[in-house]
């Protein structure tokens, strides 16, 4: 059994080994660790490797990992299916949401950011493989979302994010990836600088076309039960 430090060691080589492979400047790439059913023991093993920003999908299950862990001041991303019943926590516990693919979450959002914080900062859910069923706006939809979101000056619109239908095919998880930040390319926004696509299974693919930050769970803290 590899450690926590070697896992984290060994990916962040990947990431470095990628950046150089595909042109990118190192340190384009950043790593969110996505933490879910990881325990708050878990995810302190991989902060001590060096780890700060963490991914939780499920916000009953966060929130009390976010509580025992507040004292090292991580940076929680939200990276699940926003319920609008649990926006009003969403907005006062997180730093990040990258689900962000209804304008009613938007608002709710915007309306429950706590005013002693900075804007919340938010990425747009594109549905890149167009599956049905999936979370996610289509790209056709993203510019008249994308200006109905101006409207909530407390989210920060960073950028896309996207969760692919798995592939094993390199060249169509990279086709995926190329859509996505074709997409971005086409928005002109001040703070637009973010990519938020690849995991475990493809992240290679997500740097080579354009990654910023990479959302990686078992290959740092092994395999979910
Ligand atoms: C779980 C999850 C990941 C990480 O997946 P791994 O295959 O464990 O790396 C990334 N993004 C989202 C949205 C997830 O839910």
């Amino acid at each position: 059994m590899s450690s926590p430090s070697d896992r984290y060691q060994a990916v962040r080589t990947e990431i470095e080994d990628f950046e150089r492979k595909y042109g990118r400047n190192r340190g384009a790439v950043r790593l969110l660790a996505a933490s879910k059913q990881q325990s708050a023991a878990n995810i302190l093993a991989i902060a001590q490797a060096g780890q700060t920003h963490f991914g939780e999908n499920y916000l009953d299950e966060a929130v009390g990992k976010i509580a025992e862990l507040a004292p090292h001041g991580f940076e929680w991303h939200f990276i699940g299916r926003v319920q609008s019943n649990k926006t009003r926590a969403i907005a006062a516990q997180f730093d990040w949401v990258h689900s962000v693919d209804r304008l009613k979450i938007a608002r709710r959002l915007h309306e429950q950011r706590p005013a002693d914080l900075d804007r919340l900062n938010i990425c747009i859910e594109v549905n890149i493989s167009a599956e049905q069923g999936k979370g996610g706006i289509d790209v056709e939809e993203l510019p008249a979302f994308i200006d109905a979101l101006q409207a909530f000056e407390r989210l920060r619109i960073r950028g896309l994010m996207a969760l692919p239908a798995p592939s094993s095919d390199f060249e169509v998880q990279r086709a995926s990836f190329r859509a996505l930040a074709r997409a971005r390319a086409a928005i002109d926004l001040p703070d637009f600088d973010t990519l938020s696509m690849g995991t475990s299974q493809d992240f290679e693919a997500a740097i080579a076309e354009g990654a910023t930050m990479v959302r990686i769970g078992t290959a740092l803290f092994g395999p979910r039960s």
